[in-house]
């Protein structure tokens, strides 16, 4: 592709040429399709639109050095998709036809993906949505799930940097026995306000509280929260949160650099103690936080004052990023190369 600086793209929406399609209807998951079109014909009364049957998921596809493509457990998804559809009610979508469909957009997409040196990736986003008609609050009898791509900058332009996140007990993104933790468009819509509030006061995300209790450490608006003390990787466990593969994978590699993992309830306090705190989601791999102000309580936990990350941060995203783009080796057998 000509004319495409593919190291300056942002986060955002490019056309790339096709999208892959599949149908729920009389009870059972039709063919894929190919698609050109951007648009979706679907009926006014669809539960997507009135009763928020809609989850989506988020992964990446990366070109390494030998010029071969690498997609990062897109099972994992696959499973994520099918646990967030049962929560609200939707057709499951077998494993199987999750992986083809991702497999063939890439493929159909293969001119859209970026260059090695560029540090950019092909970003894919799965959608499920109900589009039969219901006036009642009920499930849709009818699904559709869509799998577009678009490329993407690196997340980092002027190098691996840390941002500052905020603390506001005044909003929740998921309520304690709600939605927060399955990946639905409706947890992303609460927490717009808040997101739009810290963005203006200089923040780079929202640190959400447990709901119930405002106790303890949830996660950021997009992307899970993990703390460093010493030689251990703390990150919360809570009934509220989004299962992170993001995070799952840094548990596995930080075990496998011999740091110990916690994997428990985080009191807000704690936030004192941490040598080094981050978000972390499939868009950064790994945020690392300069700073947390609690700005209900006019406090403030800092990290790092010149922008620069940990060094236990830094091991891990490297080793996460090395292995997305084929330069460390996939022991976990994470990696699906699309032939
Ligand atoms: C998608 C998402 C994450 C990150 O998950 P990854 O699988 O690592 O991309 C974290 N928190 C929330 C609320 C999310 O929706």
């Amino acid at each position: 592709m000509e004319n495409v600086n593919w190291s300056d793209l942002s986060f955002g929406y490019m056309k790339t040429d096709y999208n892959v399609r599949c149908c729920y209807r009389n009870g059972k998951w039709g063919e894929l399709e190919v698609s050109s079109s951007e648009i979706i014909n679907i009926h006014m009364a669809a539960t997507c639109l009135h009763y928020g049957q809609e989850a989506f998921e988020g992964l990446k596809a990366f070109r390494g050095k030998d010029g071969k493509i690498r997609v990062f457990r897109m099972d994992e998804n696959a499973k994520r998709m099918q646990s967030s559809s049962r929560g609200i009610m939707m057709a499951e979508l077998p494993v199987e036809i999750f992986e083809e469909a991702v497999r063939k957009v890439v493929k159909l997409n293969e001119r859209f993906i970026p260059p090695y040196e560029s540090g950019s990736s092909l970003y894919i986003r799965p959608l499920l949505i109900g589009t039969g008609a219901q006036v009642g609050v009920k499930p849709a009898d009818e699904y559709l799930f869509v799998v577009f791509v678009t490329p993407v900058g690196p997340y980092f332009k002027g190098g691996f940097k840390t941002s500052p996140v905020c603390i506001m007990r005044n909003y929740d993104r998921a309520a304690p026995h709600g939605t927060g933790t399955i990946k639905v468009g409706g947890n992303y819509a609460a927490s717009m306000v808040a997101g739009d509030k810290a963005r203006k006061g200089g923040y780079a995300a929202v640190l959400y509280l447990d709901p119930k209790e405002k106790k303890y450490i949830d996660e950021c608006g997009p992307a899970n929260f993990f703390g460093i003390r010493g030689n251990s990787y703390i990150t919360p466990a809570s009934l509220s949160i989004l299962p992170s593969i993001t995070n799952m994978s840094l548990i596995q590699i930080a075990q496998d650099m011999g740091l110990t993992v916690e994997r428990r309830p985080v009191p807000i306090e704690e936030l004192s103690t941490f040598d080094e705190a981050a978000e972390c989601g499939t868009a950064a791999v790994i945020a690392p936080i300069s700073q947390i102000d609690d700005l209900d309580e006019n406090k403030s936990y800092v990290y790092s004052k010149e922008g620069n990350p940990g060094p236990i941060c830094e091991r891990l995203y490297n080793k996460l990023r090395g292995i997305q783009y084929g330069d460390e080796p996939d022991v976990h057998g994470w990696v699906r190369i699309i032939e």
